[in-house]
């Protein structure tokens, strides 16, 4: 099947062209890293299914900054329109400057600001898994470099890594990550593609991770069993540059009053 061939032979992790539905491959396609309201990004969770119906995902992992909001109505929901929607979080961690690790199929808020193997091992003590959200940015906040994605996969195994993604990255990154992760394959886990949504129809399913099936239990099947791709979707429109500006106020203001606060980031601490 040529999701699996692909990985084999392909260490670089190109991504797959969108053809398998045409020619009869049944794979499905999830978005792993999206945010909603909860957070920073600009739409309820319920504007984020139906755009990820329209962009024909089949599951949507809903991963907010810091927090495990309610999402019943939005699980309702997709359930209507035939997309499995997954609880997560993007968790800040190795604050300061922070790193970000996506937390997958968990049930409790994991606490922000532990060390990246504290955090690790709080999602998998709750049965979640735990990937490695947009790495080698060029920033000095929010991405792992190089040198901390080596030193977290020296202590803890992941369950996959973010090889595409819509962050702003350097010339020469993609093949960077691909190196990294062809050195690095067994403890990195799967290879994962997001649009990581901040905007809703605007962005979501932009970057797309295509699995066997088409459930949610499918796509953690396929997570643990590394038969996941990237896919990078030619053609989707993305955010209006004035959507970009009220996003990062959001972002950079908001947010951080919110962890100030304590409304969120209160997930309970790791015990060792
Ligand atoms: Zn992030
Ligand atoms: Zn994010």
């Amino acid at each position: 099947m040529q999701l699996r061939r692909q990985r084999r032979s392909a260490p670089r992790a190109a991504p797959l062209p969108d053809t398998a539905r045409s020619a009869g491959e049944d794979f499905g396609r999830a978005e792993i890293h999206s945010h909603t309201r909860a957070s920073d990004g600009m739409v309820s969770a319920e504007e984020l299914v139906r755009a990820a119906a329209d962009a024909e995902l089949s599951v949507l992992c809903i991963t907010d900054h810091d927090t495990l909001p309610e999402l019943g109505a939005a699980i309702e929901l997709g359930s209507q329109l035939g997309v499995d929607v997954v609880r997560g979080e993007e968790v800040t961690a190795a604050f300061p400057p922070g790193v970000h690790l996506l937390a997958l199929f968990i049930e409790r808020p994991v606490r922000m600001h532990m060390s990246p193997v504290d955090t690790v091992d709080a999602i998998h003590d709750q049965g979640g898994l735990a990937v490695i959200a947009h790495p080698f940015m060029p920033t000095w906040f929010a991405s792992m470099s190089p040198r901390g994605a080596r030193a977290l996969l020296e202590e803890r195994a992941v369950d996959g890594i973010e090889l595409r993604h819509t962050a702003p990255v350097l010339p020469r990154t993609w093949a960077r990550l691909d190196a990294f992760y062809a050195a690095h394959r067994e403890r990195a886990g799967a290879a994962l593609g997001s649009s990581d949504s901040h905007f809703g129809a605007h962005d979501v399913g932009r970057v797309i991770t295509a699995f066997p099936g088409r459930s949610a239990a499918d796509l953690r099947r396929a997570i643990v069993e590394r038969s996941t791709s990237p896919l990078t979707r030619p053609g989707a429109r993305g955010p209006t540059l004035r959507m970009r500006v009220e996003q990062q106020y959001r972002s950079l203001v908001w947010l951080p009053l919110e962890r100030l606060s304590g409304r969120v980031g209160r997930g309970p601490a790791q015990r060792r």
